[in-house]
């Protein structure tokens, strides 16, 4: 079990839940303020008054550091302006499950009469205005959080209980500040889909698939949703990257215009990465902005597409090239879907598995390469550990650039070439992830005839994506013939391209690279 980690403002009731929940998991409890008092012997109010709020968040931060050292299972109250410090709120983020309590100002002030105990509320006099002031300082923090409960109506039993959930879940958590949402990764758990749609509380549910999920899943996902009782609209598209087009969001639009959506409506995308693309894409514009929930049904959504907030269609001049960031409000990545997926598009996936761990992390690539027979064979619990560590590498990199001006672009690696092979194959050539295992060999390739990534690592590359099942060659005439829709690239500015470098596993640069270099190098490397 994770650390637990309660945090929200003062008189959220931390403690009295702390102590419940604690004893409920049978580990320890340790609520920071108090631990600070007794280490220093003053109460908080003579820290605030003796050393000011800055000397007290260092302690806090010192405090924050030796607790999640060691990941041992506890529960920990923080103080509420914890999560304030950023170095603090990221390893509780990273090594915890954190749970926000909230309550309303007005209750916060009644539960606090003592004003000379909270120094922070009393500054100014005037305590409700205080509580609106902080809490609206503090909001981003707060909401980078696994849950939110709120405690104005829920006692304290009924919070440990949401608080126990959780810890059955323990989803990962995608840290964006007011954007911030779950991914719940589980493996024939229908339930998880409608706790997220209810934690969400929404006025209707628009539902979004495609025609073979329809068929294969709808039993499933309808089954589900059928527990939920609130207005829904189902909206089927036709299947594949052919549809991924203005014609199909209008069609989502036409039919939540038409049902009375309103803003707090919400989207679910269920199915592979191009219903959740439309989707999401949909929820995006439809009246400025309307949440969504991905429901990923195909291993490529569940490890790339469903996460991050990038959404968007297809141009007739190339791929995604009219689109938006969009976070959704969770993630519901359930293994049974995968049950139904033909294995070509199942193994498409692990493509986009190779890729993130070949940019950002060494340790899953020699996981894939370790259990390589396992995956290519769709092994479920290889496959849940798998799903589980792509998401959590990918979390790493989309949460420091959210919207790709940096490192973000290294999760294209392979796709500039990826993408120009899926047009030229008139999208039915080649799947998605297959083009990308192709455009990671050729790029990986370029990057070693320019010197700047080691030949053993194309080696390396190769014998994976082949023992994984993914296609490994490609004839110097079709990659000449698809290079022409490399210049319509979204990565490109002007005659060049932001290109993924990776220097070793697991490490990678973005750079700049002269699309005439870039071509001369990829030409020159035959696969
Ligand atoms: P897809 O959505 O076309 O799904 C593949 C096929 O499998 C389709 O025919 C679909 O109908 C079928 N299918 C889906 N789930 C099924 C199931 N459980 N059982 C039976 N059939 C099922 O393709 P994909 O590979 O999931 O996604 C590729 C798309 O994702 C591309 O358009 C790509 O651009 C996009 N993408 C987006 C991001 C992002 O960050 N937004 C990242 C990677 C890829």
């Amino acid at each position: 079990m994770k650390p637990v980690v309660l945090s929200g403002f003062m008189g959220t009731g931390k403690t009295t839940v702390g102590v419940r929940l604690a004893e409920r998991l049978g580990v320890g409890f340790i609520d920071t303020d108090a631990a600070i008092e007794q280490k220093t012997g003053k109460s908080i109010p003579e820290l605030w008054r003796d050393e000011g709020e800055a000397a007290f968040r260092a302690r806090e931060l010192t405090l924050v550091e030796q607790l999640l050292a060691d990941h041992a299972p506890q529960v920990i109250a923080f103080g509420g302006g914890t999560v304030t410090i950023d170095r603090a709120r990221r390893l509780a983020t990273d090594r915890a499950l954190v749970v926000t309590l909230t309550a309303s100002p007005e209750a916060i002030v009644a539960r606090t009469p003592d004003l000379a105990a909270r120094p922070n509320l009393a500054l100014g006099g005037d305590p409700l205005a205080r509580a609106r002031e902080l809490m609206a300082q503090r909001a981003a923090a707060y909401a980078e959080c696994h849950v939110v409960v709120s405690t104005d109506t829920l006692d304290p039993d009924a919070v440990v209980q949401a608080v126990l959930a959780l810890v059955g879940r323990d989803p990962l958590l995608v840290p964006l500040g007011t954007r911030s949402y779950d991914i719940d990764v589980c493996d024939n758990a229908a339930e998880r889909l409608v706790d997220a749609v209810e934690r969400l509380g929404p006025t209707s549910l628009v539902v979004v698939t495609d025609a073979n999920v329809a068929r294969a899943r709808g039993g499933f996902i309808d089954a589900a949703l059928g527990e939920l009782n609130v207005p829904k609209t189902r909206v089927t598209l036709p299947a594949g990257e052919q549809h991924k087009t203005l014609g199909s969001v209008s069609s989502i639009w036409d039919a939540a215009l038409a049902a009375g959506a309103d803003r707090e409506t919400v989207v679910i995308a269920a199915g592979g990465g191009v219903v959740g693309d439309l989707a999401g894409f949909a929820a995006a514009c439809l009246l400025r902005g309307v949440r969504f929930i991905q429901a990923p049904t195909t291993l490529l959504a569940m490890v790339d597409a469903s996460v991050g907030g990038k959404t968007g269609f297809d141009h007739v001049i190339g791929k995604n090239l009219v689109g938006a960031f969009h976070q959704p409000s969770a993630v519901v990545a359930d293994l049974a879907h995968l049950e139904t997926l033909p294995t070509r598009e199942y193994k498409a996936g692990l493509a986009e598995v190779v890729k993130v761990a070949l940019v950002t992390d060494a340790r899953l690539l020699t996981e894939l390469e370790n259990r390589a027979a396992a995956l290519a064979n769709g092994e479920r619990a290889v496959v849940f550990d798998v799903v589980r560590d792509a998401i959590a590498a990918k979390i790493r990199v989309v949460r420091d650039d959210e919207h790709e001006w940096g490192r973000r672009a290294l999760l294209n690696l392979g796709h500039t070439v990826g993408h120009a092979l899926e047009v030229h194959g008139g999208y039915s050539r080649w799947l998605h992830g297959e083009a990308v295992a192709l455009g990671i060999l050729v790029e990986l390739s370029a990057s070693a005839a320019m010197g700047l990534t080691p030949a053993s690592l194309v080696a390396r590359t190769q014998n994976l994506l082949s023992a994984l099942g993914l296609p490994t060659r490609l004839s110097s005439a079709d990659l000449s013939a698809a290079w022409t829709y490399v210049g319509a690239d979204k990565k490109r500015s002007r005659d060049s391209v932001r290109f993924g470098v990776v220097q070793s596993a697991g490490d990678a640069r973005v750079e700049t690279i002269s699309l005439a270099r870039l071509k001369q190098a990829a030409l020159q490397a035959a696969l």
